[in-house]
C-alpha cells in the first residue's frame, strides 16, 4: 500500500459540510511534518522527471500541497481560485461539486502555450473541480502533464471526467 501512515492519519468527518457527505479531513497530515513530507515527496517522485513547467494548485487545500511541491521541483505555482478572488484578468470555468456548484478562476496570463502543467488538489471526488481546472489550463494553451491528488474516492469515479489525462492518487478509499 502507498503511504500507509498518511492514509491512517486522514480523518473521516461524517455529515460535513452537508448531511450524507463523509469529509476526508487531511489536517492531521499537515500537522505532522513527517507525514506532510511523505505526501509532498510522493508527488515529487512521481512527477520530478516529467519536465513540468508549472503546478496549478486548486483552492484551498490544493494550495497546501502545490506550494511545497513547486518549491521542491523549482517550478512556478499557479493558483486556481474560487470566483472573484483573483485581482487581474481571469478566465473562468463552472462545474458541479459532490456538494453544490462552483466556479474556478485562473489569471488569463498565468500559462504560456505549450507549458507542461500539473493540476494538484487534495482529493478527487466526482472529478468536476479537477476537470474544470484542466479545461482552464488547456484553454490557455497549457498541456496537462497530469492531475494529482493525495486522496481519491474511488466509488465516485472522478477519473471518468478527466478523460485521457494522466491521473495520480496514492491513497484511494473505496467507500
Ligand atoms: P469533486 O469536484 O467532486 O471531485 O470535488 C473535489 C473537491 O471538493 C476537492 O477540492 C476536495 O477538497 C473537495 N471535496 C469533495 N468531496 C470531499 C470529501 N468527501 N472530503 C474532502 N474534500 C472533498
Amino acid at each position: 500500500m502507498t503511504l500507509p501512515e498518511v492514509r491512517a492519519a486522514i480523518r473521516d468527518v461524517p455529515d460535513f459540510p452537508k448531511p450524507g457527505i463523509v469529509f476526508k479531513d487531511i489536517t492531521p497530515v499537515l500537522a505532522d511534518p513527517g507525514l506532510f513530507d511523505q505526501a509532498v515527496d510522493c508527488f515529487c517522485r512521481r512527477f520530478g522527471a516529467d519536465g513540468l513547467d508549472l503546478v496549478a494548485g486548486i483552492e484551498a487545500r490544493g494550495f497546501l500541497f502545490a506550494a511545497p511541491l513547486a518549491l521542491r521541483l523549482g517550478i512556478g505555482l499557479v493558483p486556481l481560485r474560487k470566483a472573484g478572488k483573483l485581482p487581474h484578468r481571469v478566465v473562468t470555468e463552472c462545474y458541479a461539486l459532490e456538494y453544490g456548484e462552483a466556479t474556478l478562476d485562473m489569471h488569463a496570463d498565468a500559462i504560456r502555450p505549450g507549458q507542461r502543467v500539473l493540476v494538484l488538489d487534495d482529493l478527487l471526488a466526482t472529478g468536476g473541480t479537477a476537470a474544470a481546472a484542466c479545461r482552464l489550463v488547456e484553454r490557455q494553451g497549457g498541456v496537462i502533464a497530469g492531475a494529482a491528488f493525495l486522496v481519491e474516492l474511488g466509488f465516485l469515479d472522478g477519473r471518468r471526467l478527466l478523460g485521457n489525462r494522466p491521473v495520480f492518487a496514492p491513497i484511494r478509499f473505496d467507500r
